[in-house]
């Protein structure tokens, strides 16, 4: 049985006391939930302060990205070193808006999922179609690229403790999630990706949707069978609305 994930992703968004004040909140809102796992990806600059406050809280810290070197002449880039020294666990990895908006090519993301996962960091790595390869109905072709591109550099092709989140690019940040059906069948393809890797990496990788989900939606994903929860972009501003969709998932999973 795979734990639920839920990932918040706040982007370039909130200062060090925004983000202090968010943790602090959080928890009130998700009393008496349990089960669930919930990650926070905060800016680098909250990240160090924001460890110490989360050890007494249900949350989990992640960032939004890194650099594959340990150390070394990289101006500008945080190593997954630093990450692991600040309390970080998860690393998100080929999100789109990396790809698009940074050139972040498949080789490079592939670099950054082995490194994590060679320095004790979870990555999450985001696979997903654009609406043009969504409309020439190459989304499986596009998928099974990003996928095995990325973990082209495991070792004994171990996964460890890799999640894959499935996030068509048309649907992120635009408020039209994909239909149910859509996002079941992708990570459906995926789990049958893992299953390539081996029987025990398909049975415990997390597999994520993400893309306009909300409290109003999350269960219409969550429902699915492999899909194991979600990478949450504006809706996971609010400490409120972040919960109401951990609560949900919570209250399904209780049945
Ligand atoms: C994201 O940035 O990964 C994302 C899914 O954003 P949103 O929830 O805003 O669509």
């Amino acid at each position: 049985m795979r734990q639920p994930l839920i990932v918040a992703n706040w982007k370039m968004s909130k200062g060090l006391e925004e983000a202090k004040d968010y943790v602090r909140r959080f928890p009130g809102e998700v009393t008496g939930v349990s089960g669930i796992e919930m990650v926070v990806c905060a800016p680098f600059i909250a990240l160090a302060v924001l460890s110490k406050m989360v050890q007494q809280t249900p949350l989990v810290l992640g960032a939004q990205n890194m650099y594959w070197e340990r150390e070394g002449a990289f101006t500008g880039e945080i190593s997954p070193l630093m990450l692991r020294e600040v309390g970080v666990r998860y690393v998100i990895v080929g999100h789109s808006e990396r790809r698009n908006l940074f050139g972040e090519s498949d080789s490079l993301i592939a670099k950054k999922v082995a490194s994590a996962l060679e320095y004790g960091l979870a990555p999450i790595l985001c696979v997903g179609e654009d609406l043009r390869q969504r409309e020439a109905g190459q989304t499986k072709e596009v998928l099974q690229r990003q996928f095995f591109a990325a973990l082209e550099r495991l070792e004994n092709e171990q996964p460890g403790r890799l999640v894959v989140a499935y996030e068509p690019v048309w649907a992120i940040g635009t408020g039209k999630a994909a239909s149910a059906e859509d996002a079941a069948s992708a990570a459906g393809f995926v789990r049958s990706l893992l299953k390539e890797i081996g029987s025990a990496a398909a049975q415990k990788t997390r597999v994520l949707y993400g893309g306009s989900v909300n409290a109003d939606n999350i269960g219409d994903f969550t429902s699915c069978e492999d899909i194991d929860g979600a990478l949450v972009g504006g809706s996971s501003l609010k400490e409120k609305e972040f919960a109401a969709i951990v609560r949900s998932v919570y209250e399904e999973r209780r049945g």
